[in-house]
């Protein structure tokens, strides 16, 4: 059977070829006599993966020398909680940027120990807007800003507009959640403190993430906390402090080695505008029958909200999507309707498939 174009937001999909090599490495890798789950972490063979998954890394991105890379077990939201432990001390005042449920998600990690202040919010209107630079009500002094760069669910994005496209915050460390955006556009990382990105929509597999933070910042004191959530520890041992998840960092090394051979972020800019703009295109130029409301400055290139009309037709557009071999289409339980995931492995064919598959169906029940 073939395989579908999988709009999935995330565990999303990997490209074919990386899926393939790993499925020939899973029995041995090399000449290790075992496969990369079956070694250990500390063993010559997985630390050669990982010191090239970091220079890849680091290549790709432009990674500056004074921004360490780490490599960390769990998601988006477990960074959510340990930035805060590691980067502002008790009474420290944060400064939230919301503009979709990922950044007001982010708020439930805070200690009561620290100030939060939401310094502006998109949730008033719907999250269709991020709220002007110039409206932010900032704290001189905060510990950090914190932005999310591409809101997953409700599909806004701080586009070019906004600068590269970080916004300008001053002094203050800007720190930006990545997760759904990492690697779609050369990126000038100077601009913020700290990124981080769980790994499961652009990077590769789910149970990893990736934290790139100025080496300076390292030397916060932070909240009291476990060893084991001290990123500054976690760099002193190889991103090792336990037991690793070797396979997914495999994975992730074998994606982000594919992004390198296939153009790198410039290039996967350019698929991201073409992608993107078929699609907006085609729900602008429905006549209503798709409609997506976010305001066009910021509408992200990643996740394509939509909704249909006439909600009734949802349970037929999604089945004959799947039979069309389209899958991944249902929205978040949040928003409801339709949401299709274009990340850097959904290749430019699977969305024209997508428009065509939208236009058939608009025919068919317009
Ligand atoms: N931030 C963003 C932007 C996300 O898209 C997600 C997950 N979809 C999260 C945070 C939460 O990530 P995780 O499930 O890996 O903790």
């Amino acid at each position: 059977m073939a395989r579908a174009y999988n709009f999935s937001p995330g565990p999303a999909a990997l490209p074919e070829s990386v899926l393939r090599q790993a499925q020939s490495d899973m029995l041995e890798w090399g000449d290790a006599g075992a496969s990369i789950v079956e070694i250990s972490h500390r063993g010559p063979e997985f630390m050669q993966i990982a010191a090239q998954t970091e220079a890849d890394l680091r290549t790709l991105l432009a990674v500056p020398d004074d921004y360490a890379v780490l490599f960390v077990p769990g998601g988006a939201t477990t960074q959510q909680a340990l930035i805060a432990l590691n980067f502002a001390s008790e009474g420290d005042a944060v400064d939230y940027v919301v503009s979709g449920h990922w950044g007001k998600t982010a708020l439930k990690q805070l200690t009561p120990a620290v100030r939060l202040n939401i310094a502006a919010s998109g949730e008033a209107d719907g999250y269709h807007t991020i709220p002007a630079r110039d409206s932010w009500q900032l704290t001189p002094g905060a510990a950090y800003v914190h932005i999310t760069a591409n809101e997953t669910i409700h599909g806004v994005e701080f586009r070019p507009a906004w600068g590269n496209p970080a916004p300008d915050v001053g002094d203050v460390p800007l720190f930006a959640d990545f997760s759904s955006s990492i690697a779609s556009e050369p990126l000038d990382i100077s601009r913020y403190a700290l990124i981080y990105a769980g790994a499961q929509k652009n990077l590769g597999p789910v149970g990893i993430s990736v934290v790139i933070v100025r080496r300076d910042l390292l030397e916060r004191a932070g909240q009291p906390r476990a060893h084991m959530f001290n990123y500054k520890a976690q760099l002193e041992n190889d991103s090792m402090l336990n037991t690793p998840p070797t396979w997914n960092w495999y994975l992730l090394g074998l994606t982000v080695k594919w992004m390198l051979g296939e153009g790198g972020t410039d290039e996967f800019d350019r698929r991201s505008d073409v992608k993107s703009m078929l699609l907006y295109s085609t729900i602008d130029g429905s006549g209503g029958f798709y409609r997506n409301d976010v305001d066009a400055s910021v509408r992200s290139r990643m996740n394509v909200p939509f909704f249909l009309a006439d909600e009734a037709l949802n349970d037929a557009f999604l089945s004959g999507a799947r039979e069309a071999g389209l899958i991944g289409l249902k929205g978040h339980r949040v928003l409801g309707g339709m949401r299709a995931s274009i990340y850097n492995a959904m290749p430019v064919e699977g969305v024209q498939a997508l428009v065509g598959y939208m236009q058939e169906f608009q025919k068919r029940h317009g």
